[in-house]
């Protein structure tokens, strides 16, 4: 894979509606990305199958939607205030700020070869008051990872639903981290989206549930078709571990920039719990009714990105091929991530009859998954458009069809056709498309 790709990729994105550079009528502000029409439904439907895996093929998890602000002690208790910092070093000459830890030779700007100062810490939690007036006592953070608001719900959920051990939560929800040196597109942005789970478990039993989480995500990726080469595990050392783990893998994807993390899966041990416990003054223990035994359960945490799993899933689905002297370029994403999943095409547009039939099929289809409706080209033209983001079906309306009632359904990975009739178009797409809608 080359950055010649990721160029690809990002001019795709913009020129067909997945992702801009937000408010890019000011001329941007940096590192921020707004998803567009494609985008959204990609986004969507990546987080609904992370749902369906995490939440509803499962017995043992529930989830969860915790507010982004959260009492100011959460983020006390969880070790953020104190340890979530980046070393960072600044240029004397040119102002520049640098991650130190990126930095080859941490005395010199690798841009202007100005001298750089100290490193020194910087929070990453975005900070500003709660309420009219600005006050230390009104200070409050942008959380920065979902986790902590399934945490300070642990009683509540054991008060409300009674679970067992093991058990889990999962959320999906925006995060912020006032990073240093964003870049790569969406991969690293100050303001993402996280689907996290935190799965309570015996402290016996965590190194092997750590295992099988680490496997479970692993799977949910192929699953959706990425590309088993461009995906590796990759076992922390200790002295990159966080403040609060004791081991973790990373899942990671080989982008065009490198091998860089997608999802994170820890063992967080008992530190959250007890953290809360002795800073909140309530038993967070969990009782265990069979053994007599109360003791805080330890946490395993798959935490993955929204933003990089879209952005590593378009990667992995971007394919050119030459089709005779024109580039044919396709998104191969998997049925349940496709934007749309069909497109209703009439052959000739000036034709009131086709492009009425044409338009009737569509929105009949509409009704049961995302289908599109495209008469502002010749055909080849459309099959291209579509192609490009991703439509698996293209539906052809054409003379014929007004006789034989019978349309065209183009496979957009084959290009193979067949003349189905109208009347079980709906079925056959439905059983084709083999996904969840
Ligand atoms: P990194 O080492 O890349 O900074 P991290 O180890 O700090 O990531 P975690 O705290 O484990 O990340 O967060 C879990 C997941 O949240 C990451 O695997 C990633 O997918 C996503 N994530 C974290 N920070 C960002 C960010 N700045 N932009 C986009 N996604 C992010």
């Amino acid at each position: 894979m080359s950055e010649n790709l990721m160029d690809k990729v990002v001019s795709l994105c913009k020129r067909r509606g997945f992702i801009f550079q937000s408010s890019e009528i000011y001329g941007g502000l940096s590192n921020t990305w707004d998803y567009g029409p494609f985008g959204v439904e990609l986004k969507n439907n990546l987080k609904r199958a992370w749902w369906r895996s995490s939440v509803h093929e499962r017995e043992d998890i529930f989830g969860m939607d915790a507010a982004i602000l959260m009492h100011p002690k959460a983020w006390e208790a969880s070790g953020h205030v104190k340890n979530f910092f980046d070393l960072k070093s600044d240029c004397k000459s040119c102002k520049k700020r640098f991650k130190t830890a990126d930095l080859k030779d941490k005395a010199k700007c690798p841009e202007c070869a100005g001298l750089l100062t100290e490193a020194r810490p910087f929070n990453l939690m975005f900070a500003t008051h709660q309420g009219p007036v600005e006050e230390e006592g009104n200070l409050i953070y942008l959380r920065p990872e979902t986790a902590q608001g399934m945490f300070v719900n642990f009683l509540n959920i054991l008060d409300s639903r009674h679970p067992k051990l093991p058990f889990g939560l999962a959320q999906i929800g925006k995060a912020f981290r006032n990073e240093i040196t964003p870049g790569n597109f969406t991969f690293r942005t100050r303001e993402f989206e996280q689907m996290e789970i935190e799965y309570f478990t015996h402290p016996s039993n965590a190194d092997k549930t750590l295992e099988e989480w680490i496997d479970y995500r692993f799977s949910w990726y192929l699953g959706l078709g990425m590309k088993n080469e461009n995906l590796r595990k990759r076992p922390h050392s200790n002295d990159e571990l966080a403040h609060y783990a004791k081991a973790c893998t990373d899942i990671e994807y080989n982008f065009p920039f490198g091998w860089s993390e997608l999802e994170g899966i820890a063992n967080r041990t008992d530190f959250d719990l007890k953290q809360h416990s002795e800073v909140s003054g309530k038993d967070m223990r969990y009782f265990d009714d069979a053994t007599k035994e109360r003791f805080y359960p330890y946490i395993i945490e798959p935490s993955g990105g929204v933003d990089r799993s879209v952005l590593a899933f378009l990667v992995d689905a971007y394919h050119e091929e030459k089709v005779k002297d024109d580039l044919r370029v396709v998104l191969r994403l998997h049925n349940d991530l496709a934007p749309t999943k069909a497109a209703v095409l009439p052959l000739l547009r000036n034709r009131p009859e086709i492009v009425e039939l044409a338009k009737k099929i569509s929105g009949d289809l509409k009704k049961s998954f995302v289908c599109a409706y495209d008469d502002t080209g010749a055909i080849g033209k459309l099959y291209r458009r579509q192609d490009e983001v991703g439509t698996i079906y293209c539906v052809t309306v054409d003379v014929q069809s007004l006789e034989d009632k019978q349309v065209t359904v183009r496979d957009r990975d084959t290009m193979l056709q067949e003349r189905i009739s109208i009347e079980k178009l709906k079925e056959y797409l439905i059983e084709k498309l083999e996904t969840v809608l």
